[in-house]
């Protein structure tokens, strides 16, 4: 992409309203503009992002089993009345009226309908057990949407569902969302720990949240301190293998969220030295609730034994706007955004330090098309703003790998390579670059 055809309205200047770093970031690196309380338009920029964040979240749904779909953002009322939560939502749901004035709303979540789907579709316990997920917008009308996308009104999910038969069929389906999670949060380069959380009046220990460590979290989380470092399982791990070692080894260690936390346990079970209190964002959360659902929507299929029985259910979500910010507090500077390979907008900047200049723009012409072609995302900054600029905007926007071109490194037919995060600097011949981004 050439610079000087995108759409990357950049601001010099903090903006006021941002409170905390990743909602000032993303406002000044021309991610997202307001639209209204709460409620994002997602820039070029911003966009790249979000859909690199949503491909990798789909991807280890499905690696791990699970189909996706697309279900709509209206909802009709009836099915939430059948579950009792029209009213249980309170203002936080964003009602509407169609013109025969039928009762909508716009979905702030899709356990209502996910079960009827499933339940119009699905009779035999030869069916199970059935894992579905999609990514869709979300609303919910919360008192203080705050923080930038962080905590929105208007927000992008990714929710899924698991049916089962029984309860320890469910807590399969549980466990191999646990273990995607592990898996999506480590590609996504964060370290997201599961945390105990508050399981409502179903009871059990079959409630997490995943969150990561920021001063700038709206969660009080506790946990110890080897968590931190613990590794996610690499992609070759069999999801129809046991996976109760791994839960195991994740859930033996004290982490709770504070609504769940007990500072008596906590102290007998964590060394002093090993005891982390901190802020956390909470960047997904999974859940078992059995037959809440399919109990009064009548989603019953047959055992084996010919008997009507209903099916057993959990939801998983991952906040996936809130991830474009949770990313950025975890992983910026002073000059700005820094992203991992795995989600950045583009993979490398091309400065070229004086556009117009016939052999440097020959340069840099040449490298620009050459990584493109072979399928490497490159931001071109083709523009005639003076370096300074180029370089605070490159480092704003935070993309992993910069190559600078100038006149005299064309002459000695050397350009420099500037990794972002480490600030180290490298000069480089023109197919020693090329092998770098290419390897
Ligand atoms: P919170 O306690 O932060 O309100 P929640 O318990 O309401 O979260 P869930 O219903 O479990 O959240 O939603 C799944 C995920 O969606 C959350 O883990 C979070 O990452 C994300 N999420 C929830 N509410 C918002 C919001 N208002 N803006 C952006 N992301 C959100
Ligand atoms: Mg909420």
């Amino acid at each position: 992409m050439r610079l000087s055809r995108y759409f990357l309205p950049t601001l010099r200047e903090d903006p006021k309203e941002a409170e905390i770093v990743s909602h000032r970031l993303m406002l000044r690196a021309g991610m997202v503009r307001q639209a209204s309380a709460g409620i994002y338009s997602w820039l070029p920029l911003g966009f790249r992002v979000l859909k690199n964040i949503e491909r990798i979240v789909s991807e280890e749904q499905t690696r791990a089993g699970s189909h996706e779909l697309l279900m709509p953002t209206i909802q009709s009322a009836d099915l939430w009345k059948q579950s009792g939560r029209y009213d249980d939502y309170g203002k936080e749901m964003l009602r509407i009226r169609d013109r025969h004035d039928r009762e909508m709303l716009y979905g702030p979540t899709n356990e209502e309908l996910i079960t009827d789907i499933f339940k119009n579709a699905v009779r035999s316990y030869k069916d199970l057990p059935q894992l579905m997920f999609h990514t869709q917008w979300k609303f919910r009308d919360e008192i203080r949407p705050r923080f930038g996308i962080m905590r929105g009104r208007e927000f992008l999910m990714k929710d899924g569902y698991s049916f089962d038969l029984t309860p320890e069929a469910g807590r399969r389906s549980y466990n191999k969302m646990f273990v995607s999670y592990l898996r999506t949060f480590e590609r996504l380069g964060l370290k997201a720990i599961p945390m105990a959380a508050d399981t409502g009046p179903i009871g059990g220990d079959m409630s997490h949240e995943f969150i990561i460590l920021a001063d700038t979290g709206e969660s009080e989380v506790f946990c110890h301190k080897d968590l931190v470092e613990m590794q996610a399982p690499g992609s070759d791990l069999d999801y129809e293998s046991d996976l109760e070692p791994i839960i195991s080894a994740w859930t033996s260690k004290y982490a709770a969220t504070d609504e769940k936390h007990d500072d008596t346990e906590f102290e007998s079970q964590v060394p002093e030295d090993k005891r982390i209190t901190a802020r956390g964002i909470e960047v997904g959360h999974i859940f078992f609730f059995g037959s809440k659902y399919s109990e009064p929507l009548g989603c019953l299929v047959q055992d084996s034994e010919g008997k009507q029985v209903a099916v057993e259910s959990g939801s998983y979500g991952i906040g996936v706007s809130r991830l474009v910010g949770g990313i950025i507090e975890a992983s910026h500077d002073e000059n700005g955004i820094i992203w991992p390979e795995s989600v950045s907008p583009f993979k490398v900047g091309l400065i070229n330090l004086k556009a117009g200049d016939e052999k440097t723009d020959a340069v840099c012409t040449d490298l620009y098309e050459t990584m493109s072609d072979s399928g490497i995302e490159v931001l071109y900054d083709d523009t005639d703003e003076r370096a300074g600029a180029k370089f605070s905007k490159m480092d704003l926007i935070g993309l992993p790998w910069q190559i600078i071109v100038g006149p005299k490194g064309v002459a000695a037919g050397e350009f420099e390579l500037k990794n972002r995060r480490s600030g180290e600097r490298v000069s480089l011949g023109r197919d020693a670059v090329l092998a770098r981004m290419t390897g």
